[in-house]
């Protein structure tokens, strides 16, 4: 807090009261100190790919072209790493439009069980380890309020990180349950966990536990933190729950459309 101090008078001059004016300026300068370490982190994401990329196209200069195996690795490298600049600038801008709030939620009553299929079916589709994609989903349709977009994103960003962290023939399980008026969602892995310590702190813009493993794995940091914003602008939450080397959980809640039938 910071007290700027003033005087009243009287007309013939004399003081007769003080005024004090209270500005709580720690809250301004923890905005300001999140903004500078925001700018230095989003700096420095994108110097460790440029870095990388400068000294294989360097080694490629030097001779390393001629050598049509090596340069093709090199080459792999390199698009690799302007691939994941790409995923990083597309998360910045989404989540600066998310900050700013000029985005707009566009409900859609969704039986979110068939949408939960829906998606689920694509993961199973497209994977490339060996995964086992468990489903406990209530047989009935549930409808809520989503926008489908949004939502669809919520989940993938949830389930690349779960596939990026599972074992050799781990299990992603999916489970949906009701719990008043709310729809809870949880999808859970069988991967390295997340120390409870560091539980809370995975929805933090640029957070990691391990920024090394991250990174190898493609990500941008960023994933969790867009979730959390989509989950509360749909009036959710999300959280995440864990034991150390033995998986990890994300959970959120949505609230269930008042308008349709949820009775049990
Ligand atoms: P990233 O792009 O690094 O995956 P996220 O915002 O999606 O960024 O996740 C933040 C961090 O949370 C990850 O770097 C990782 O340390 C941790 N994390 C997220 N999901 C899992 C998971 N399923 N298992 C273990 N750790 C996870």
């Amino acid at each position: 807090l910071r007290a700027n101090f003033s005087t009243t008078k009287k007309e013939n001059g004399r003081i007769n009261g003080i005024i004090a004016v209270i500005h709580d300026v720690t809250e301004q300068e923890q905005v300001e100190m999140e903004r500078r370490e925001f700018v230095a982190n989003v700096s420095h994401e994108l110097r460790t790919p440029l870095t990388t990329m400068k000294s294989y196209l360097e080694a490629l200069q030097d001779g390393a072209v001629n050598d049509e195996k090596l340069a093709r690795k090199f080459i792999d490298v390199t698009q690799m790493e302007t691939e994941r600049m790409i995923r990083l600038v597309n998360d910045l801008l989404q989540l600066s439009k998310l900050d700013a709030k000029d985005y707009s939620i566009t409900p859609q009553r969704t039986d979110f069980i068939a949408f939960c299929n829906h998606i689920v079916d694509r993961f199973e589709m497209s994977k490339r380890q060996n995964i086992h994609f468990v489903r406990k989903l209530p047989k009935k349709p549930i409808y809520v309020d989503i926008d489908r977009d949004k939502m669809t994103q919520v989940i993938d960003n949830i389930y690349s990180n779960a596939m990026k962290y599972s074992p050799e023939g781990g299990s992603i399980t999916l489970k949906v349950t009701k719990k008043g008026q709310y729809l809870k969602v949880c999808i859970s892995d069988e991967g390295v966990g997340i120390p409870k310590e560091n539980l809370s702190k995975v929805f933090i813009r640029f957070y990691r536990v391990d920024k090394a493993r991250s990174r190898k794995l493609g990500g941008t940091g960023l994933g969790l933190a867009i979730a959390k914003e989509m989950i509360e602008a749909q009036g959710g939450e999300i959280w995440a729950e864990s034991e150390w080397n033995k998986g990890t959980s994300i959970l959120f809640t949505l609230p269930l459309d008042k308008g349709g039938d949820h009775r049990d």
